[in-house]
């Protein structure tokens, strides 16, 4: 139905730029739906063909030209898109009991079934970790087709212009045109990754609406360190060894994480999936403790009557790549000793160095690293049942912007479609 709309001269927004707009009013069409959906990634594309396929009449606007980029890049282009283990333990929020509602209504199984229902080939990788044989654009195009089947309209690429609410609906207004729905769905994810259209629009939103927000910051997010942390860290740039690596001692915000995880050795610092989990904990200013080696292990070869003629390197290399094990002996100046030569103190020093090596890091590799956001929406603010806003009947934020993230191994793709469903299923109509 084409309407007038009046465009406010003196409001600074984009919406009304006098270069665009001339009049003070100015025709557009008016469409009507039961759902918008803004933000066609993991959860928008998951809510909007579940509620289609529920009768709902559903319009799902992104401003990306291609859509779903992020599962197209995540698992390294496989998308390990859900965890066997996921629980609430998995996630990291201002309310550790907040996704477990969402969770319960919505598990890893259910998407299971989903990816079996469409042969989607998968494999278990690692601790739970499930990813697609093939291909991320599987997930994709599995998410596409719910959409068709549900009869969803995708408009893309278009940029939301402003949102408003009047007379108990929603107003989503964009160039050319103006929709209005009962129930508007923010889902257009956190910041990591501008270049493929990440934005902070539904942090925006949340504080249109007075809503607080939880102050994002980069997570899953390799760590970068100022000083040398190895006498010549190129030397060792692209080797991985297990470590077990702990960092959030100080309790501000999430608690103490601690992960058993391969640690890569990478030209700028550290990285690979232990840096990446702990990086979620750690506050600026604290060190993260690094055992290169279990202690009980260690202790346990060192006191062997066998071990005394060995070098200190041939020791190490039990447990650690040989060139690491020749940098740690390097350290103490008994590289190429034998184990029976080192002093009592020297012996405490290589395995406090070698079980407890804590180390500054300078800051993270920021937004354009970090795989997920730390903090977005706050869950005060969300019915965790429904994911719909307390004070706003029929507004929903879904996915990453919400301040829920999730541990490294799927769990965070898990969210998007607990959360998804548990919107799709209950909008208020
Ligand atoms: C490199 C990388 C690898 C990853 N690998 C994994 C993995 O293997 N497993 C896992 O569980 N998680 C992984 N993640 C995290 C996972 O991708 C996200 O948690 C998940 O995509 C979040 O889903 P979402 O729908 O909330 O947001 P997104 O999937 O990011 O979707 C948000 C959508 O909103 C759109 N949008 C943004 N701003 C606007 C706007 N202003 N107007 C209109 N549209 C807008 C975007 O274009 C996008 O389509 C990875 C992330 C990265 C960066």
């Amino acid at each position: 139905m084409p309407f007038f709309y009046k465009t406010d001269k003196n409001s600074s927004s984009k919406y009304n730029t006098s270069t665009i707009f001339t009049e003070e009013w100015t025709w557009y069409s008016l469409k009507s739906y039961d759902l918008i959906v803004v933000g066609a990634g993991a959860a928008g594309l998951f809510c909007a063909g579940i509620a289609g396929q529920l009768g709902k009449t559903v319009l799902l606007i992104d401003h990306a030209k291609v859509l779903g980029e992020k599962i197209r890049i995540s698992g390294g282009g496989r998308c390990n898109f859900t965890n066997l283990n996921t629980s609430h333990q998995n996630f990291l929020s201002m309310n550790p009991h907040f996704v477990k509602s969402a969770l319960a209504q919505y598990s890893s199984q259910d998407f299971i079934e989903l990816v079996k229902k469409y042969q989607i080939s998968f494999h278990e990788k690692h601790q739970g970790q499930l990813f697609c044989d093939d291909s991320a654009k599987d997930i994709i195009q599995m998410l596409l087709k719910e959409c068709e089947l549900g009869q969803v309209e995708i408009l893309h690429p278009v940029s939301v212009e402003t949102v408003e609410q009047t007379d108990g609906l929603w107003r989503v207004i964009t160039k050319p045109d103006v929709f209005e729905a009962k129930n508007l769905v923010i889902a257009t994810g956190g910041l990591p990754v501008p270049a493929i259209g990440a934005s902070d629009f539904a942090l925006q939103i949340a504080k249109q609406f007075g809503m607080n927000v939880i102050e994002p910051r980069p997570a899953l997010v390799p760590l970068a360190f100022t000083s040398q942390i190895f006498s010549a860290i190129e030397d060792f740039a692209g080797l991985s060894t297990k470590v077990h690596i702990s960092a959030g001692k100080l309790k501000q915000r999430y608690g103490f994480g601690q992960f058993d995880e391969d640690l890569l050795i990478t030209h700028k610092g550290l990285s690979g999936p232990a840096v990446l989990q702990v990086s979620s904990y750690w506050i600026e200013g604290e060190p993260i403790e690094i055992a290169w080696v279990s202690k009980i292990a260690l202790e346990n070869l060192l006191a062997q009557d066998s071990s005394r003629l060995k070098t200190v390197d041939q020791l190490l290399i039990e447990f650690l790549p040989a060139r690491l094990a020749k940098e740690f002996a390097k350290q103490l100046g008994i590289h190429g000793k034998k184990w029976a030569e080192i002093a009592k103190k020297t012996r405490q020093a290589l395995i406090d160095l070698l079980c407890e090596w804590s180390v500054k890091p300078a800051g993270t590799l920021g937004w354009n690293k970090a795989e997920v956001m730390l903090g977005g929406v706050d869950t005060k603010e969300l019915d965790s049942k429904t994911l719909m806003s307390r004070r706003h009947a029929g507004l929903f934020f879904i996915g990453e912007c919400v301040d829920v993230t999730g541990h490294l191994g799927g769990h965070n793709f898990q969210w998007a479609w607990s959360s998804a469903y548990v919107c799709a299923n209950n909008l208020s109509i």
